[in-house]
């Protein structure tokens, strides 16, 4: 699964930044997750609870912020909100963006105790 491969990756960085600080736990790790990134929240939820097992994560708490996609229209430069790679541009109807932002996936924070 996608996110179980994701989670672990997350809790390994954050481990390895606790442990830097001498930290004896996790309490919460925050991440930004754009709407375009692939990610399904739900499911990345579930596999945090159990990939945490065992690590200095164990009991934390996985606070997402959802980014929202946006884009610039290439022809007319007009920036709007998309939901899929496919929008166009609601002003000029062309096809030619640059996606702005909605792809990232990043740590944020990590607080320890
Ligand atoms: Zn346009």
């Amino acid at each position: 699964m996608h996110e179980m491969s994701i989670a672990m990756s997350i809790i390994s960085i954050a481990c390895k930044e606790a442990e830097k600080d001498g930290a004896s736990s996790i309490s919460n790790i925050e991440l930004d997750v754009g709407k375009l990134s692939g990610v399904m929240i739900d499911s990345l939820n579930f596999c945090y609870e159990s990939v945490c097992k065992g690590t200095l994560a164990e009991n934390s708490t996985l606070s997402i912020n959802e980014v929202p996609a946006r884009a610039s229209c290439k022809k007319c430069n007009h920036t709007f909100e998309i939901d899929s790679f496919m929008a166009l541009c609601p002003q000029c109807e062309s096809y030619e963006i640059d996606i702005l932002q909605g792809r990232e996936l990043k740590l944020k924070a990590v607080s320890v105790n």
